[in-house]
């Protein structure tokens, strides 16, 4: 994961059961409040919506007693104003049985009626039941007071709308129509028209409310109780495969991704460092005192550990008492100034645990993530430097450049790791070139030196400022342990390709590492560079080893066929010196087999290497492969291998490595007709 994964991660960390752990109670105060913002939110669109549909009947009320109204006869409906008026008897009959009418014609109307307005109440002129209803009232009979918004309407010749009325039939609500004078305009009168509001939206019959509210709360309450619960759940889930249970801190899944994210940074040129951290005799806190006194330690150093570095760097917990501290983007120079601050602190901390002081200390090993390492050479090298201190009397810090003062001339896996990377990082890599000459021309055979290509093998090593030149035995098996090889044989192939480049009548054997075979980019990498020198790919061969083949035949193969179709030659190397299969051979195309040195040196007096040799020879041969024997220390060997038919030579008998000029002088081979 990239700088962001890492802050995340460690945003997170908290100590035992960290900050995902089910909280009952928490999520109930958390579940009340939310669904109680629901509550209020739903209570409102409620409110809302019944307003509107409350306003929306009360103009159609409205409408409807004013519909009403127009459809009296308003010169008649003022005769009702004077009960002394010869007309009045005429007109109330008329009015009442108009009004009458209009009820029958309106199945949710109760009662219609026209009414006096005065001072703001309303008295009776007619109404559209029989005199025998109880629902009659008599002209001149008081009936309810207008609200000043009422009243207000109704002066100034408009509608409105009152209620909802609760009185003995019911509960009503009343439209009220103004009968305005025909001559001066103003209102003298009122029609009304009760509606029973058992039919209109419940927010006119009362309260509707509480049960609404309650149903809405509960409902939010239970959504929101599975919600949270849920959500914690995935939470803690997600927590729990991610951090170390005891002290909360993250745990190796969480460092592995952080630091692929920071070798990609490095290779961008920003180097982080790796601290490695080890509780010193944390075996004894346990055994003397308890496990759970064991389980305080490491929650305290946890703590501590995560309270010395920025928010920004990852502190995790691999098991047991280590530790490791990421300080991401610093380079180890300064890195050593934090992991010293942590131990120091650490040996500061002054732990009383079940009565007893704990007194703790650390043993810290850094390495630089430059880029250069893949993931498992970066451990490997922590733990190297770890184990450094631990060696040096634990208690201390060790980092890169501390080992070669602190070694003493013996070198440890630490010493090597950074012997390799500094060579890498400084470029002091040197190639040595061994002849390999054909079996009749070693010194003091019956050949005459034949003109052709003269082929060497180049072998790599290393120029220490401390230690002089270093051989491949002292750094190859290091580097393929580390992660390191593919970079050194990337290193061999561009520098062998360049002396083949300068020289033409030269060829050269190039050895590949067992790891390097298993990159196909690498591959890619070689058959391009092989095109881009410009050198005939007939001068340049390839060796892997009989065990490198035999670790991935397919992938072996995939190798032999591509760089032969280039024109290369292929061998395989040290034939003879593992569990060799002869079938191995007939599977793999390749152009010679190298008899190994250990088969090799006592091949003039040992019949059984002899027989041995004889039956490689032979195969090679039955499958148009040639031979080449490694570690010719003497003439007797020899004198034998040419009796034998092998076909080439390589060894201290005919010459050492060394530079190309130091061999100006010596036989050719001819393996470029092979
Ligand atoms: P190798 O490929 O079998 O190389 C031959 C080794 O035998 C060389 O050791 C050479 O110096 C040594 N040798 C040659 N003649 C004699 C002899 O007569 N007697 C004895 N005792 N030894 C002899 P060197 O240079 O130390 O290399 C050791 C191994 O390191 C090589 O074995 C090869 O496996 C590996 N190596 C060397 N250079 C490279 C390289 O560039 N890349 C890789 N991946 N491996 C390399
Ligand atoms: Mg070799
Ligand atoms: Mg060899």
């Amino acid at each position: 994961m990239p700088t962001t994964t890492t802050s995340s991660a460690i945003k997170g960390s908290g100590f035992r059961g960290g900050p995902y752990g089910i909280d009952t109670r928490g999520i109930l105060f958390h579940s009340i409040a939310v669904a109680m913002l629901l509550s209020a939110v739903g209570w409102f669109a409620a409110v809302v919506t019944m307003h509107r549909m409350d306003q929306q009947v009360k103009r159609s009320l409205a409408i409807r007693a004013a519909g009403a109204a127009s459809l009296l006869d308003s010169k008649r409906a003022a005769d009702l104003l004077d009960p002394s008026s010869p007309e009045y008897g005429s007109s109330l009959a008329l009015i009442g049985a108009r009004l009458r009418a209009l009820r029958n014609a309106s199945p949710d109307a109760h009662l219609i009626y026209i009414a006096r307005v005065e001072q703001g109440r309303m008295y009776m002129l007619v109404d559209s039941e029989p005199e025998a209803s109880s629902s009659h009232s008599p002209p001149g009979q008081a009936l309810s007071v207008l609200s000043p918004d009422a009243m207000a309407l109704i002066s100034g010749g408009r509608c409105a709308v009152l209620g909802p009325i609760h009185d003995r039939w019911g509960v009503w609500v009343t439209g009220l129509s103004p009968i305005a004078s025909t001559t001066t305009g103003d209102a003298y009168a009122v029609l009304a028209l009760d509606i029973n509001a058992a039919n209109w939206p419940r927010r006119l019959r009362g309260p509707w409310s509480i049960p609404l509210l309650l149903a809405l709360f509960t409902g939010a309450l239970a959504a929101t109780l599975i919600l949270m619960r849920n959500r914690q759940s995935v939470q803690q889930a997600r927590w729990l495969s991610t951090h170390d249970h005891l002290t909360g801190l993250p745990n190796r899944s969480v460092l592995s991704e952080c630091i692929e994210a920071a070798i990609e940074e490095a290779k961008r040129g920003k180097p982080s460092t790796l601290v490695l951290i080890d509780i010193d005799n944390f075996k004894i806190v346990n055994d003397t005192l308890s496990h759970l006194a064991g389980d305080e330690v490491l929650i305290r150093v946890a703590r501590c550990i995560r309270g010395m570095i920025r928010e920004t760097d990852l502190v995790a917990r691999l098991g047991g008492d280590e530790f490791v501290v990421l300080l991401q983007g610093v380079p180890v120079q300064s890195a050593l100034t934090t992991a010293e601050r942590i131990r120091e602190s650490v040996e500061d901390l002054k732990m009383e645990i079940d009565g007893a002081t704990v007194d703790v200390t650390l043993s810290v090993g850094l390495t630089q993530i430059d880029g250069l390492c893949d993931q498992r050479g970066i451990t490997l090298s922590a733990d190297a430097a770890l184990y450094h201190a631990k060696d040096n009397g634990k208690n201390r810090v060790t980092y890169p450049g501390a080992g070669d003062e602190a070694g003493h001339g013996r070198p440890n896996v630490y010493d090597r790791v950074s012997m390799i990377k500094d060579a890498l990082r400084d470029d002091r890599f040197l190639l040595q070139f061994q002849p390999i000459v054909s079996a009749g021309c070693g010194p003091g055979m019956r050949s005459a030196k034949p003109e052709g290509i003269r082929w060497y093998e180049a072998l790599v090593r290393i120029v220490c400022p401390s230690r002089g030149m270093v051989l491949p035995g002292e750094f190859i098996p290091w580097a393929e342990r580390f992660g390191l090889i593919t970079q050194i044989d990337r290193w061999v192939v561009n520098a062998a390709l360049q002396v083949l480049a300068n020289r033409d009548s030269i060829g050269l054997f190039i050895n590949l590492s067992v790891r390097s075979i298993s990159s196909a980019s690498f591959l890619t990498h070689v058959e391009e560079a092989v095109a881009a020198s410009g050198v005939a790919p007939c001068r340049i061969g390839f060796e892997i080893t009989e065990t490198t083949a035999l670790g991935d035949v397919d992938e072996a193969r995939e190798w032999i066929q591509r760089l032969r179709a280039l024109g290369c030659l292929f061998a395989v190397d040290d034939f003879g010196a593992g569990y060799s299969t002869m079938s191995v051979l007939s599977s793999l195309p390749v152009d010679i087999v190298k008899i190994d040195g250990s088969v090799i040196r006592a091949v003039g007096s040992e019949p059984a290497h002899r027989l041995i040799v004889e039956a490689i020879n032979s195969v090679a041969h039955s499958i148009g492969a040639r031979t080449v024997a490694e570690c010719v220390e003497d003439a007797e060997s020899l004198a034998a291998l040419d009796q034998m038919g092998v076909d080439y030579v390589q060894g201290y008998y005919i010459a050492r490595p060394a530079s190309l000029e130091a061999h100006a002088n010596e036989p050719t081979g001819t393996l470029a007709t092979v």
